[in-house]
């Protein structure tokens, strides 16, 4: 019988490039990564759901989407989240089919070590507190969850170069992508589900999950729908051989 989810599955790779967005960034040479799932298999559209827990609660209008439409996704958790939400965690790892945690870091610190701050964050500064951000947040979801993530976003998504090396010498990969749908939450239900509703196959989409006072969340459910609607393949980041990047 055939199987999309299962062929998609098989099929996947994910190819990761450099690009940088001048206006952005703290510094012309500080890196956001893009990530989409190379060569997605022609038929239904094949996307990456990824959401950031930096910290906050939960966005049940979200979560429970997920859950009665049995969409997967994957989740990049702090410790600071886990440690405030663990009724939440306990949701999240009953749908082991559903939900794949990684790594968003122990406090929600950029890995960034070139300059101070960074969309109102105090920056790492070294490749010292770099390093302390991931262990950190890798302890937490490993005592969590059981298991180590492999994944790693840091806060903002933007690293320097040495930030960057150090990640990925420490075994991680970098979890950057390619439908930025909510602007850190900051968007309108109408443009968020829009955004979301556009995504080409092979996309890897980043919207958060902590924000439930926010209207972008409303459209975050709104998009998934009507990706829903039109048979679209979800996958988690994990259902996905990589190649490196760089
Ligand atoms: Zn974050």
């Amino acid at each position: 019988m055939f199987r999309p989810h299962a062929l998609a599955v098989a099929l996947l790779a994910i190819g990761a490039s450099l690009t940088t967005a001048a206006t952005a960034l703290a510094k012309s040479h500080d890196i956001e990564l893009k990530l989409r799932i190379a060569a997605p298999p022609p038929g239904p559209r094949v996307v990456a759901l990824t959401f950031d827990a930096c910290s906050g609660t939960i966005d049940r209008r979200i979560l429970d989407m997920l859950v009665k439409n049995q969409v997967p996704a994957t989740l990049f958790v702090t410790h600071r989240w886990l440690k405030r939400n663990q009724e939440t965690t306990a949701v999240l790892l009953a749908h082991p089919e559903l939900f794949e945690i990684e790594n968003h870091g122990d406090q929600h610190v950029p890995a960034i070590t070139d300059t101070a701050r960074l969309y109102g964050l105090k920056t790492a500064g070294s490749l010292e507190e770099v390093r302390k951000e991931v262990d950190g947040g890798a302890s937490a979801v490993l005592k969590a969850t059981g298991k180590p993530p492999r994944w790693f976003r840091g806060a903002t998504a933007v690293y320097s170069q040495d930030a960057l090396e150090a990640i990925r010498s420490a075994g991680y990969s970098i979890a950057g992508f390619s439908l930025n749908a909510d602007m850190g939450a900051s968007l309108p239900a109408a443009t968020v589900a829009k955004r979301i509703a556009a995504a080409r196959s092979g996309d890897v989409i980043i919207a958060h999950i902590n924000q439930p006072g926010h209207p972008a969340g409303k459209g975050v459910v709104e998009g998934i729908q009507r990706l829903i609607d039109r048979g679209t393949v979800f996958v988690k980041l994990d259902d996905m051989q990589t190649e490196a990047s760089r």
